[in-house]
Parts: C-alpha cells; structure tokens; sequence
C-alpha cells in the first residue's frame, strides 16, 4: 500500500512540473499503469523496435498490438477481479544480439503468421496519433496485404 501511495505521489510530480514548467518529459518505464496515467502519448518499444504510438488515455481501450495488449492484461490492481487470471506473455525473450528477421516480437506472439517471419512490419499510421507496427493491422491496398484484417484482437 505504502508503495502504490508513493507512485501516486511520483505521478503527480512528474505531471505537475510538465505543466508548471510547460516542458516536454520522456519517461521511460515498465509501468504500464503508471505510463498511461502520467503520458500524454506513448511509445511502446519491445527489443528496442518500437510497436506501437498512441495517446496515453487511449492505451486501456485503443492498443492493438499482441505486445501492447499483454501489458494491459498483465496490470495488477489491489482492486482487481482476483477469480480473474493475470494474463503473461508465453516463451522467452531472443537475445537482442541475435533477433530473428521478420517481427521481433513473433516467437511470443499467438497471432504469428508466416509473414510474420519473413518481414519486419513496419509502424502504419491507423488513425491520427496512433501507429502500430504488426502485419495484422496493414490497411489494404498496400504491400503485405496477405496479412489478415485487424479483425482477430
Ligand atoms: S507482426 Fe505478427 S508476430 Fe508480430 S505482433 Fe503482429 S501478428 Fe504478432
């Protein structure tokens, strides 16, 4: 209890001084639930490869990438449904000396298709602000279009 009262109190300072001082913070954190509380946009990188942008109070409900999504699910609240299970993220993370071509996220990834392994998705604009790069979110029209539709998430 005394820890979550004093990460309260760290985010309230952080945000405070950026609207004091009317300047730009990057927090960097593994805190999702911090993260979303404190940013105004955030940058969801994963082996040093960003996945995903978006704005901070969409990150709950507007995230779609596999690896943004198993944040979320993995946030744990004092206040939480206990009977619920906390969700994690299957297999272990590749060496960041010898990432796999293709999506590095795709060995820990349910939704990985043999496109997945062949190519690097690139970040793609969904709506304004929010950018994700993941082959099942490629708009159509354009290359990689054998990528399924954001329909599965
Ligand atoms: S590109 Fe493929 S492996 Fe990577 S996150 Fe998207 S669905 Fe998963």
């Amino acid at each position: 209890m005394f820890e979550e009262t004093e990460v309260i109190l760290e985010a309230k300072h952080v945000t405070r001084l950026q609207r004091e001082k009317n300047i730009t913070i990057g927090f960097i954190c593994h805190d999702i639930a911090l993260v979303q509380s404190v940013s105004h946009q955030v940058a969801v990188m994963y082996l040093g490869n960003l996945v995903e942008v978006l704005p901070g109070e969409d990150i709950a409900v507007k995230s779609v990438h596999p690896y943004t999504r198993a944040l979320i699910g993995s946030i744990f609240d004092l206040h939480m449904d206990f009977s619920n299970p906390i969700e994690s993220i299957e297999s272990e993370i590749p060496s960041p000396l010898d990432v796999p071509p293709g999506c590095p996220f795709q060995n820990r990834c349910e939704h990985c298709t043999e496109i997945c392994r062949r190519e690097r998705p690139r970040l793609t604009e969904l709506t304004p602000g929010h950018s994700v790069a993941c082959h099942l979110f490629v708009p159509s029209g354009t290359e990689n279009h054998e990528a399924h539709s954001p329909t599965g998430l």
